[in-house]
């Protein structure tokens, strides 16, 4: 193959996007969950890369008996685990221009339209989320796309960090204190690892489970009372829409309060459900976002944007550039010098950055707005009647209320389990997705064992649900049957 050549790229890529088309009309075949052991690969290819070049018939036979084994298909209706992954053919598309293009978007010169459709697209959704207005680029604020929500945080966290450090002075690193819930999702511990925030000043306050795992804004603020007395500088406090275990919301307008008070960063991750604030009846678990710092939202999870599009927003983006620009001499420009563009290299952490927005304008426009309201709306109606089957049997209970397209569930154990249930549903679990047929997740609530159903796969039907649910009882049964009573 030809490193270039615009003949040899229509056939093969004609030859892919068959191969493409093909493995998701056959999806169902597969076993959602990768039954592959540790190593497998090693096994099946040679120890060093080709010396002469091999055919892509040659390629395609590996990549069906090689590759495929080895992925879990995450595009499945079947896959129920974690939170989705969304693929789409806008999507897709909008991925496939973009390596045509395989620009290096890091100041505007580099290619102005990757720069201006980013801000363009990120402004749209904002209204679609019915954001304030200052967080348009318009006035102080804008969108950016990250790679991932956990690089939004990170990049959030240093900004309010060096907010908070020249305002009490670089030896103060030692006092400052990020607040969260013991719900917030890991990438904000790790976000400090890497901001240098001293581990002993990670608040995680423990999350109410009569609030259904929200934080209580009481418990936040009896722990800044107790740093403030000690003198320390509160200056971060993380809240999630849509928690990653049981997609909990934290109370928004009180926590923004209290950050208020304190002059500290308040920052929303809404990674998972921020796509369902688009529906107006799901738009009140955004109230309180008013009083926001900053906001991200993935929509590469659950609105039909391929990995990776995690968007992020700031009300200030000054913030942002103090902490992440750089300026040498090899990238100086006139429009930059001029500073009347947007350089989006000083409002992430690496220099390079690839053209994201097109697959995201793709998905607006192909879509448009009223169809991607019903393509959230249609997840939450299944995980409705999801839920509804679980209360139906009395063997299983449905463990917090669900807000979104999640329910966490368990089956009762027989009164005698010593462990509350732990190795009952872990085994009911791992029954479930050794069958190949279906792949659910878990989480630990308040110490219990919780089986987690997710519905957000673009190709989830009725009857995929109702067959989970049917392999879930029978499942449930054999093991229910072994459990001496
Ligand atoms: N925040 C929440 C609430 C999540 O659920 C997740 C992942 O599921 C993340 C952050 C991390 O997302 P990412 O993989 O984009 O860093």
């Amino acid at each position: 193959m030809r490193p270039m050549d615009e003949e040899q790229l229509r056939e093969c890529g004609h030859r892919m996007v068959d191969f493409i088309a093909d493995y998701y009309k056959s999806i169902e075949t597969y076993p959602v969950l990768s039954q592959v052991q540790p190593g497998y690969l090693k096994e099946l290819l040679p120890d060093s890369a080709p010396n002469q070049p091999d055919t892509l018939d040659a390629l395609f036979d590996d990549i069906r008996e090689k590759i495929v084994p080895g992925v879990t298909h995450w595009q499945s209706p079947n896959y129920f685990a974690y939170y989705p992954s969304n693929s789409s053919t806008a999507g897709f598309l909008g991925e496939m221009l973009s390596a045509a293009f395989n620009i290096v978007g890091f100041s505007w010169i580099t290619s102005p339209a990757a720069t201006e459709l980013e801000v363009i697209v990120l402004d749209w959704v904002a209204k679609m989320l019915k954001l304030p207005s200052e967080f348009l680029s318009a006035a102080l604020g804008g969108g950016v796309i990250q790679g991932t929500a956990s690089e939004a945080i990170l990049v959030v966290l240093l900004s309010a960090r060096d907010r908070t450090l020249r305002k009490h002075g670089k030896k103060s690193l030692e006092k400052i204190v990020v607040y969260a819930s013991d719900q917030t999702h890991s990438a904000l511990k790790k976000a400090c690892q890497i901001a240098g925030i001293f581990p002993e000043n990670i608040r995680i306050v423990k999350a109410d489970c009569s609030m259904n795992y929200a934080v209580t804004p009481g418990a936040v603020s009896e722990a800044i009372s107790i740093d403030l007395s000690a003198g320390l500088i509160p200056f971060f406090i993380c809240a999630t829409v849509g928690t990653t275990s049981s997609s909990a919301v934290d109370p928004l307008h009180e926590l923004g309060q209290i950050a208020q008070a304190h002059d500290m960063w308040f920052h929303i991750d809404a990674a998972y459900a921020g796509s369902a604030c688009i529906c107006p009846e799901y738009r009140k678990y955004l109230n309180g976002v008013e009083e926001a710092d900053s906001f991200n939202m993935n929509a590469h999870k659950w609105f039909l944007t391929n990995f990776d599009c995690s968007l992020l927003w700031v009300k200030d983006r000054n913030y942002l550039i103090q902490a992440l620009s750089t300026n040498p001499e090899f990238l100086k420009n006139k429009a930059s010098q001029e500073n009347s563009v947007i350089d989006f290299k000083d409002w992430q952490i690496p220099l390079g950055r690839r053209f994201r927005s097109l697959k995201l304008w793709m998905v607006l426009r192909l879509y448009g707005v009223e169809n991607l309201q019903s393509y959230i709306r249609k997840h939450i109606q299944l995980a409705q009647h999801f839920e509804q089957l679980v209360i139906s049997d009395p063997r299983f209970e449905v463990v917090t209320p669900r807000n979104f397209s999640l329910v966490c569930f368990c089956l009762v154990p027989p009164t005698c389990e010593v462990d509350n249930g732990h190795k009952l549903n872990y085994d009911l679990m791992d029954s479930a997705n050794s069958s190949g047929k279906i792949f659910i997740s878990h989480t630990v609530l308040s110490g219990k064992f919780v089986l987690r159903f997710v519905v957000g796969a673009p190709l989830t039907e009725e009857q995929h649900v109702d067959a989970a649910w049917k392999l879930l009882q029978d499942e449930a049964t054999k093991l229910l049957g072994n459990v001496v009573q």
